[in-house]
């Protein structure tokens, strides 16, 4: 198997760049914010509880995440590999994380993270709340998840670093400029 994760700020180009990644390479794109927000939708009780919590921008508790993320794992590993996209967000996502792909004989191959500009970051994702509409991309909020990013996520980087995988991209230019960078990185590790 090969597993990636791509990290980075809210607004990033983690959702955009992982579509066009999980089809050259054939991985299983699991995001948890996607996989949230169908929770919510369909109003199961994880989604009533993660409503909470995204709506405000913060995150949603590590235990629930951690339990929802269980099953997909175990229904995919007979899959090339993952990409993990708004997964691991703390460190003790991170932890965990490592812990399972050990004992199923895997790694995480690759932290690549997107590397934008703060007012890039809100540009884009004022931009993304008039299309899509999502309750999270308006600038209150937006700028708690920021804020949530620099304080609770950011660390998932040194816990990379310190295992060797941490890999910056710049995230910024066209997506296709980007995900040359993107793959540029993946054939050096695979
Ligand atoms: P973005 O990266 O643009 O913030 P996501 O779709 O990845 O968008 O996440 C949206 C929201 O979903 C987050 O602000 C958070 O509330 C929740 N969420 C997603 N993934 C996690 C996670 N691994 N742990 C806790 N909360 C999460």
């Amino acid at each position: 198997m090969f597993n990636i994760v791509i990290f980075g700020p809210p607004g990033s180009g983690k959702g955009t760049q992982s579509v066009k990644l999980k089809e050259k390479y054939r991985l299983v794109h699991l995001s948890t914010g996607d996989i949230l927000r169908d929770a919510m939708a369909k109003k199961t009780p994880l989604g009533v509880k993660a409503q909470e919590y995204m709506g405000k921008g913060e995150l949603v508790p590590d235990e629930d995440v951690i339990g929802m993320l269980m099953g997909v794992l175990d229904e995919n590993m007979d899959s090339n590999g993952f990409i993990f996209d708004g997964f691991p967000r703390t460190e003790k996502q991170a932890l965990f994380l490592k812990k399972n792909l050990e004992k199923r004989d895997t790694m995480i191959h690759a932290l690549l993270t997107l590397e934008v500009k703060r007012e890039e970051l809100i540009k884009r994702l004022i931009d993304r709340g008039k299309q899509s509409g999502r309750s999270d991309d308006k600038l209150s909020v937006i700028e708690n998840r920021i804020n949530v990013y620099h304080d609770q996520t950011a660390p998932v980087i040194e816990f990379y670093q310190k295992l060797d995988k941490y890999y910056p991209v710049a995230g910024m230019g066209t997506i296709d400029e980007i995900f040359d960078r993107l793959c540029g990185v993946i054939e050096e590790v695979k």
